[in-house]
């Protein structure tokens, strides 16, 4: 299995046929043709906003602007709705559905000779992602917002160039996310990456994961779903650092069981190709001066995402950017130059989930063409892991609540429920669920839920809500459950 070949990136060039309003429809060519001529400037197409990147951030931000009348144009090199439509959230939690039935046809429905098969998996994953790609250009033409297809760069001047056209805008988003960080060793690029995998036509027989963070993760449990022998290298001694430990170790626990093997305090330090196959060699943290080698059909690596920003012209316009290479903004995203904005994950430092850039690319937008709104509240984050089982977690980690007590423990206190549900116990895999609570020992209040089930996330999302508006234990134990439900074990 080889990395993808081919780039995705296409010829810059504006779209022949940008739209405008119906309303403001001329017989008058929307893009001008100016010929080009030796050292013409081609004339400037003039613009209140000029969004880079049609990501869920930039989407959101340019429907939004062009609902408050402000003429909009929207500039990406590759495919409508960024890594969370094409490379990323959908395609990804397809599969997971997709290895899930898998697992289950392959379990209790043995007998049947079910089995889900990954070739049809991706037709049926690519078949939606087109669905999405047409259906955001319809509603984006629609709103009035014009699509140009091509890489933009900002000139000296702060226009937008896009093949031989040139943009003059008002204000300029820079919402162009991030992408895969290469796994920084000799042969780091025999390695793929997630992106890759979506475009994967057949499955290797055998992968070595590397990192322990979100993506390793649900690699590694949707490709053994789909019976890829997974060997997962983590770096540190636990998986996802981010998350609640206790449920971070349960989860390894069953994806063990279900045969990932997972390798901690791992240290990657070569791969390479012998014989057909290829070898990853690693030490590990008790025996640095050994040397282990897996070999294997294919290795990929997830071990973080760095911001799209290289090459669209803006160290040369002095945007500051942070310690990481992201886009510095302040609290309005506004950057160092004063008509240049940033959403989304093209800054480090900021919580890379697609919700977050809509969101943040709304606010924007009504603050910049409309009126000012209220700001989604970055302080208490549903957010999920689509492994199997899911994870999902809102609020506090117990670590982060004894951080916020100022290190004392007996000031946080926390509940933790480790039960087989009905549908794991239907279908003949005893994996447990694990279902935890952070409270405050005082005062009872809930300050993080987080939750090893299937149906996590969905819970997840629904008590957020109650996180927001002072969600106490007591509430939760004077309201009635709905049985039979996974969700009833926080109830009554
Ligand atoms: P994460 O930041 O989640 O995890 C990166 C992992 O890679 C960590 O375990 C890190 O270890 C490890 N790592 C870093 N450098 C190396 C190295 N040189 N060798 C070995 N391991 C290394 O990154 P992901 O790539 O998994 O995901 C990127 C972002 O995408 C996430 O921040 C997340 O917000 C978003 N995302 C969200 C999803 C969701 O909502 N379900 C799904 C997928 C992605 P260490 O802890 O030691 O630094």
């Amino acid at each position: 299995m080889t990395k993808r070949q081919a780039s995705t990136q296409a010829a810059p060039q504006a779209s022949a046929k940008p739209r405008r309003r119906a309303s403001e429809v001329s017989a008058e060519p929307l893009v001008e043709r100016v010929p080009r001529k030796r050292d013409a400037r081609p004339k400037a197409r003039e613009a209140d906003f000029v969004v880079i990147g049609a990501g869920s951030g930039g989407v959101a931000a340019a429907r939004r602007a062009a609902s408050h009348g402000a003429r909009v144009i929207l500039v990406e090199r590759d495919a409508i709705g960024g890594t969370c439509v094409n490379r990323g959230c959908v395609p990804k939690k397809m599969l997971s559905y997709g290895a899930g039935w898998a697992s289950i046809l392959s379990t209790c429905l043995s007998h049947t000779g079910g089995k889900e098969d990954w070739r049809d998996a991706i037709v049926r994953v690519n078949a939606e992602v087109a669905r999405l790609n047409a259906s955001y250009k319809q509603r984006l033409n629609e709103a009035g917002v014009e699509i140009w297809h091509g890489a933009a760069q900002l000139d000296e001047r702060g226009d937008i160039v896009v093949g031989n056209e040139v943009i003059r805008a008002g204000k300029t988003l820079i919402a162009t996310g991030a992408s895969p960080v290469a796994l920084p060793i000799p042969g780091g690029e025999l390695v793929s990456s997630s992106d890759d995998v979506f475009t994967w036509q057949t499955l290797p027989a055998s992968i070595v994961v590397i990192g322990g963070g979100y993506i390793a993760v649900e690699m590694a449990s949707i490709l053994s779903r789909y019976g890829v022998k997974v060997d997962l290298l983590v770096r540190e001694d636990r998986l996802l650092q981010r998350f609640d430990h206790d449920i971070a170790t349960s989860l390894a626990e069953v994806l063990v069981a279900k045969g990932v093997r997972i390798h901690f305090r791992t240290q990657v330090t070569m791969v390479s190709q012998s014989n057909g196959a290829t070898e990853v060699c690693y030490t590990q943290e008790n025996n640095p001066g050994r040397t282990q080698t897996v070999r294997t059909q294919a290795v990929l690596a997830a071990i973080g995402r760095k911001p799209n920003v290289d090459g669209l012209g803006l160290d040369a316009l002095g945007v500051k950017r942070d310690d990481k290479g992201g886009i510095k903004v302040d609290r309005q995203f506004r950057s160092s130059v004063r008509s240049i904005y940033a959403i989304g994950d093209c800054m480090a430092d900021n919580i890379h989930l697609t919700p977050v850039a809509i969101a943040q690319g709304r606010w924007l937008a009504d603050r910049l063409f409309g009126k000012r709104g209220d700001i989604a509240d970055l302080d208490v984050v549903p957010t999920a892991v689509f492994c199997e089982p899911a994870i999902g977690a809102v609020g506090l980690t117990e670590a982060q609540a004894i951080e916020a007590a100022d290190g004392k423990p007996d000031r946080v206190r926390t509940e933790i429920k480790r039960f087989v549900s009905l549908e794991n116990r239907f279908g003949g895999v005893p994996y447990p669920s694990v279902f935890k609570l952070v409270l405050n020992a005082r005062s009872g209040r809930v300050l993080g839920v987080h939750l090893m089930d299937g149906a996590a996330p969905e819970i997840v999302q629904a008590l957020a809500v109650a996180l927001r508006l002072g969600l106490k234990a007591s509430h939760l134990k004077t309201t009635l459950p709905l049985h039979p439900t996974v969700a009833e074990e926080l109830f009554g």
